[in-house]
């Protein structure tokens, strides 16, 4: 009998002692953070902002990788079989999302963050396109938002509240970004707000902070320009009196070399077009990336005459 109770007393505090150090595995597995694939760090920096603890997310495109020449591996293949839901950018950025999707069998919820927006058109090749890069508008990142909010609440009803929450603060945060970046072009003149990117990335930006922001390559980062294209573009440089040039992280720079010699152009610092840093980089987020890049476009344009 008294052997029992003692028997009884250590099994109880080895339990005790159990849920102390190993919370984790005392937890059902219904608790257990939903996965989510995401196809850029981008979104799948707001996946995480608004999933919090509840979901555990990864990104198809690497934070230092291209998303227009993406190849998917199989690993990439079968990473898609554990995921609930995929949140893809869309307006024709992941071109390679449906077949990999087939290859995948993936059969989950895709979600597409720009689902809803009016995006920007381009002239590519003779005809109009969607200009994919829709969340350099600080203002359509909160639409990003809204819409992985909604999907994370489908997919998993019974974390709605925390969804909910996360959302609302990270968009106080966007809509403080917003008004810095607005405050810091509205301090340079009109006239002074110009600059040359690598490719297209910018034009939300441009649009949504009042700047000209002229680009050698299209729409797409892997293209080369035409001999006619980029003496066009050396045209317009003279032509607006452009005198700051940004290489895009992630792209050769000897393209943008010799432009800059050809125009006599300063060659700022790098911005960050359609990736991320690596975590614990200088652009690890989307908060990071809009200050970094606003910050050395205002700098360029008021420091040159
Ligand atoms: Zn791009």
């Amino acid at each position: 009998m008294f052997s029992r109770i003692l028997r009884l007393t250590a099994l109880l505090s080895l339990s005790a002692l159990l849920s102390h150090t190993a919370p984790v595995a005392a937890q059902p597995a219904d608790t257990a953070p939903l996965p989510i694939i995401a196809t850029i760090p981008v979104i799948a920096d707001f996946v995480a902002e608004v999933g919090g603890d509840n979901v555990k997310v990864t990104s198809l495109v690497g934070a230092e990788a291209d998303v227009h020449d993406f190849e998917p591996t199989p690993q990439t293949v079968r990473s898609l079989k554990s995921a609930r839901l995929i949140v893809a950018n869309g307006l024709g950025l992941e071109s390679w999302l449906p077949r990999l999707l087939d290859a995948g069998h993936y059969q989950g919820a895709v979600v597409e963050a720009t689902s809803g927006l009016t995006p920007l058109t381009l002239e590519e090749d003779g005809t109009l396109q969607a200009d994919p890069h829709a969340w350099h508008d600080v203002s359509n990142a909160r639409h990003y938002v809204t819409t992985i909010r909604d999907a994370l609440k489908a997919a998993d009803p019974a974390h709605a509240a925390s969804y909910d929450a996360n959302a609302a603060a990270y968009d106080a945060k966007l809509v403080d970004l917003d008004r810095w970046v607005k405050s810091r072009f509205d301090a340079i003149p009109k006239d002074r707000r110009a600059a040359i990117t690598t490719h297209d990335a910018f034009q939300y930006f441009a649009k949504a902070y009042g700047l000209t922001l002229l680009a050698p390559l299209g729409l797409s980062s892997d293209e080369q320009p035409s001999a006619k294209n980029l003496k066009a573009l050396i045209r317009q440089i003279r032509q607006n009196h452009i005198t700051a040039l940004f290489f895009e992280h992630q792209i050769d720079p000897r393209l943008m070399r010799q432009i800059a010699e050809e125009t006599g152009t300063k060659v700022g610092p790098e911005l960050y077009g359609d990736g991320l840093s690596a975590a614990g980089g200088e652009a690890a987020t989307y908060l990071q990336m809009i200050r970094l890049n606003a910050d050395r476009l205002a700098t360029a344009m008021k420091v040159n005459p």
